[in-house]
């Protein structure tokens, strides 16, 4: 007997604190199926660095570590998954994160699978406060568990490092508070959806990647 598979879209959200490998998982995953990553907040920088009207906005509310209006992110977020390229599934980096910004996700395109990578506190402004950026290719290092060959320099392309603006402490402790009030609640809607799935953010990247692969095989996604 032949059996008729329809096949299921992989739909991905990952969440999770700041420093929790959030953005090195969504990299490798998205490569891995195809998928857009779409990243709420490196498309802010993007408008920071190219200095548009969006960015002049963006650069004051996001190194202060606050959260940019819904109206604006949600508007952003719609044009993205409307592309052609999301309709065969998306995973989305840093967004939805609030129940308004969730309500519009699911009116667009409902989610399927949710990621959530979890780290204890101390490991996570360890992680943060040693993190830089390279300010040309952006490529990602840490001061002690990644550090670049030359001392503040990027290995990829020569140009200097830095420290993002919001890894700043005070920043730091606004963006993982926000994270605790608006962003958590979001587990318990997840959850009661059926699609919520918790990792170690604390142990290896690819020992989470295997178990995050492992799952998205059980629901059928790829
Ligand atoms: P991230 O790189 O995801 O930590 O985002 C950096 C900053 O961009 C956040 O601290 C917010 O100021 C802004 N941002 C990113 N995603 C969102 C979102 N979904 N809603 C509101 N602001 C966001």
């Amino acid at each position: 007997m032949i059996k008729n598979r329809i096949k299921i879209y992989p739909k991905i959200i990952i969440m999770g604190p700041q420093g929790s490998g959030k953005g090195t998982q969504a990299e490798l995953i998205a490569k891995k199926l195809s998928v857009p990553k779409i990243a709420t907040g490196e498309i802010y920088r993007e408008n920071i660095r190219r200095k548009t009207k969006l960015g002049a906005m963006a650069a004051r509310i996001i190194n202060k570590g606050n959260l940019m209006p819904n109206e604006i992110t949600n508007g952003i977020m719609t044009k993205e998954l409307k592309k052609p390229d999301a309709k065969k599934g998306y995973l989305v980096d840093g967004y939805p994160r609030n129940i308004e910004q969730a309500e519009c996700l699911e009116k667009i395109a409902m989610p399927n699978f949710v990621i959530f990578l979890g780290a204890r506190m101390p490991i996570i402004i360890q992680r943060i406060s040693k993190r830089r950026e390279c300010g040309n290719c952006k490529a990602i290092y840490h001061l002690i568990n990644r550090p670049p060959k030359k001392s503040e320099i990027c290995d990829k392309c020569g140009n200097e490092l830095v420290q993002r603006e919001d890894d700043k402490s005070a920043a730091i402790k606004r963006r993982l508070q926000i994270f605790q009030t608006q962003t958590k609640p979001l587990i318990a809607r997840y959850k009661k959806m059926g699609i919520f799935h918790s990792y170690d953010g604390e142990k290896p990247i690819l020992f989470v990647q295997k178990q995050i692969f492992r799952d998205l095989k059980k629901e059928e996604l790829i």
